[in-house]
């Protein structure tokens, strides 16, 4: 396939060059990232979405991607899709389907899960949405670059599912966190804690698969002085996401309000921006009721 690739960073870099190693003609474009191994320079992002088959975007936010929407969707050929990657706010997602359809487009919103090693291993989760002819298209592509695509439903629900994900991701750890900092001071060793909660009903995957407890569990990035992995500012940033999407739909949602607001704190004032999100267990450990 001819494949448009926009926005080649920490994630988009890896991707790209996963898509051009499998012997697809990509072409990029991103403001300052360099091209990854395989990947055509293009000198605009409507340069590199002129005539291909899938134009796949990978942005910070929805605002970026509501204008490099704007640019590239005159560029593309009729039929073509329009995939966009990014974590983004359910109404820019819509809104760019919603231009992409008047053009004569596809669009997909397939945010993903796995980070940055998903990204470079191509182990990516996909969650998808839009329409199933899209879908169908750009399956082959996620296969590539990932190891489970979910078509989710219509324009939106890929979004959906993944700050509705990341909210109870974001609230598990916070938990995971403040019971091990109580686990502390009530003198039980974090070793037995483990042992204990990984098999019993307060499991979870952050307990389980991503332990915030250095040298317990499975290695972590807390071995690693907490270097992320997956860094509090873009749960904080996932968080608001949801908070949001919850406000535009009226739903209560208590916990990932209260989650938004401590990792707001963290990273605004407590020293947690670079540090990976589950660093919230060194905070807690610092810290009484008061
Ligand atoms: P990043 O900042 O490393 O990459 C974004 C790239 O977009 C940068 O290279 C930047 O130069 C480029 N860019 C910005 N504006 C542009 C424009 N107008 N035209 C062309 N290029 C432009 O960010 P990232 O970590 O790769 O994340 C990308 C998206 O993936 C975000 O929405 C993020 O929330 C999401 N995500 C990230 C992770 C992760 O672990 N990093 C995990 C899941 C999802």
């Amino acid at each position: 396939m001819k494949i448009g690739f926009i926005g080649l960073g920490n994630m988009g870099g890896p991707m790209a060059a996963n898509l051009a190693a499998a012997g697809h003609e990509v072409t990029g474009f991103d403001l300052s990232a360099a091209m990854p191994k395989g990947v055509a320079a293009a000198a605009t992002g409507a340069e590199a979405a002129t005539g291909k088959d899938v134009v796949i975007t990978m942005l910070p936010n929805g605002a970026i991607l509501r204008s490099v929407a704007a640019e590239l969707i005159p560029a593309m050929t009729a039929g073509a899709v329009l995939c966009d990657c990014s974590t983004v706010d359910v109404e820019s997602t819509r809104a760019v389907a919603e231009q992409a359809a008047a053009a004569g487009l596809d669009a997909l919103d397939a945010p993903v899960s796995g980070g940055v090693g998903g990204a470079t291993e191509g182990t990516l989760t996909f969650m998808v949405g839009g329409s199933d002819a899209g879908f169908a298209t750009v399956k082959p592509l996620f296969d590539i670059m990932g190891q489970k695509a979910v078509h989710c439903g219509d324009a939106g629900a890929g979004q959906s599912a993944k700050i509705c994900n990341n909210m109870i991701l974001g609230v598990t750890m916070i938990a995971t966190c403040e019971a091990f900092a109580l686990a502390d001071k009530l003198g039980l060793s974090r070793e037995k804690m483990f042992d204990v909660v990984s098999t019993s009903s307060g499991y979870s995957w952050s307990m389980n698969a991503y332990c915030p407890a250095p040298g317990v569990g499975p290695k972590t990035p807390a071995d690693n002085d907490y270097t992320p992995g997956f860094a509090a500012e873009l749960m904080l940033k996932d968080l608001r996401l949801s908070q949001q999407a919850a406000e535009a739909v009226d739903a209560d949602t208590p916990m990932g309000q209260t989650a938004a607001a401590l990792y707001t704190d963290f990273v605004e004032s407590e020293g947690g921006k670079g540090k990976d999100f589950s660093a919230m267990l060194p905070r807690f450990e610092k810290r009484g009721r008061g």
